[in-house]
């Protein structure tokens, strides 16, 4: 069952024609994942996207739920072959848009802050890091199934 709400932005991506910036990184049933806008992200940043509209945690289906983790491993070590990240950060506060999101933030070696104060920095990709970083974590996914479509 997909349950949709006129007002949200995110209820129109698993049916929208196109792709987001970087093309999907992972689709199926369940999940969206595609590449964090650039203006706003640094090179890696991962958005994972429900497609059926709900909240919070506590509203996933027992199917949902399962394959978020599945999902969640498979990124993180996507995320970390295909980028410089020493660690991979999960934020998901959906505050603004209330329909279930996840971000995955990849934090390099390198990086002089950590934590929350890594989170905090100001983020930005240029376009073509955007197109290599969302390609070169596609290359390295495997667990779930394969990119469909
Ligand atoms: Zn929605």
């Amino acid at each position: 069952m997909t349950d949709t709400t006129s007002s949200c932005p995110y209820c129109p991506l698993s049916t929208a024609a196109g792709e987001p910036p970087g093309g999907w990184v992972y689709r199926d049933d369940l999940w969206l994942v595609h590449h964090g806008p650039a203006e706003s992200s640094r090179p890696g940043t991962m958005k994972i996207v429900s497609t059926r509209h709900y909240t919070d945690f506590a509203e996933m289906t027992l199917e949902e739920t399962v394959s978020f983790g599945s999902l969640l491993r498979a990124l993180d070590a996507a995320m970390r072959a295909g980028t410089d990240a020493e660690r991979v950060h999960l934020v998901s506060t959906r505050d603004r848009v209330q329909h279930f999101h996840a971000w995955l933030y990849p934090r390099p070696a390198s990086h002089a802050l950590r934590g929350t104060d890594f989170l905090n920095a100001p983020q930005r990709s240029e376009a073509a890091d955007v197109d290599l970083a969302a390609e070169a974590v596609r290359r390295h996914l495997s667990g779930p199934a394969p990119v469909s479509g």
